[in-house]
């Protein structure tokens, strides 16, 4: 079974159908990229799926538990324990240091401040941005910045990283160097990814890819 599934989400914003029938599965270490047009509704089925945004109807089973229904309470822990978060613009705190962004997680998840640094090192040292560590993301370009939030979603050991247009600021050969850190270091540590992005030179690290037209799912290049 898919460890995170979206069934004929449908999804109303006022008049707008954001959704109207898309379904996605994403199996343990598998990296899908949702790929479209802008307005397709790309960011309304990851939110759906991270348990952020509540379907109208549809379903979204994660590991087997229907996220859909499931209390606010249950969400958030999940969103702690379970996902990583990754958006455009990496919103790392900006009176942190990169080192302490990375750390900030496994702190409020009970780990002391030294065992929490260390552990963010060696993340940071994985995504090439050791060399950044003191840094505040305000004096990172915006490729270090990117791979700094990488390392902080991925920290917790997440069993699934939501990727929201993460390179969707930078230019190509820092779009690049990000795709390539974090498909390595997923394989490596087995966990799923699902990438939003509309830059095909991206979805192509994915391992599949599936398309979204007008809030409607099809698998990339059928009925399109
Ligand atoms: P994409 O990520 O592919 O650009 P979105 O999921 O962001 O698409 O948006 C799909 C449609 O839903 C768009 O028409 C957008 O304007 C609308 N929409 C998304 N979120 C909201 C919201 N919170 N309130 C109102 N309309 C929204
Ligand atoms: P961005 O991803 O925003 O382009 P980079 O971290 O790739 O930022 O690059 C920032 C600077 O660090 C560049 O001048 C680049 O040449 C240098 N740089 C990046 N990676 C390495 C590396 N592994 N070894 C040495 N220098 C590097």
């Amino acid at each position: 079974a898919p460890l995170l599934a979206a069934s004929d989400l449908v999804k109303t914003y006022g008049g707008t159908e954001a959704l109207r029938g898309a379904s996605l599965d994403l199996r343990a270490g598998e990296t899908v990229a949702v790929t479209g047009a802008s307005g397709s509704g790309k960011s309304t089925l990851l939110h759906c799926l991270a348990g952020m945004v509540r379907p109208d109807s549809g379903t979204v089973r994660y590991a087997g538990e229907r996220l859909e229904e499931a209390p606010e309470r249950r969400l958030s822990e999940l969103r702690r324990t379970d996902f990583g978060m990754v958006f455009q613009f990496g919103q790392l705190i900006p009176e942190l240091t990169a080192l302490d962004n990375v750390a900030l997680p496994l702190m409020l998840g009970g780990s002391g401040r030294t065992e929490a640094r260390e552990r963010a090192g060696t993340w940071m040292e994985r995504f090439g941005v050791w060399g950044q560590r003191e840094l505040r993301p305000g004096q990172m370009s915006g490729g270090q910045a990117q791979r700094t939030a990488l390392a902080r979603a991925l920290v917790t050991g997440p069993a699934v990283v939501f990727a929201d247009e993460p390179t969707g600021a930078l230019d190509s050969l820092a779009s690049e160097r990000v795709m390539t850190v974090l498909t390595q270091t997923v394989r490596e540590s087995g966990t799923a990814v699902l990438l939003v992005t509309h830059d095909a030179l991206v979805a192509a690290y994915a391992d599949r890819e599936v398309a979204l037209r007008d809030g409607v799912t099809a698998p990339a290049g059928v009925g399109v």
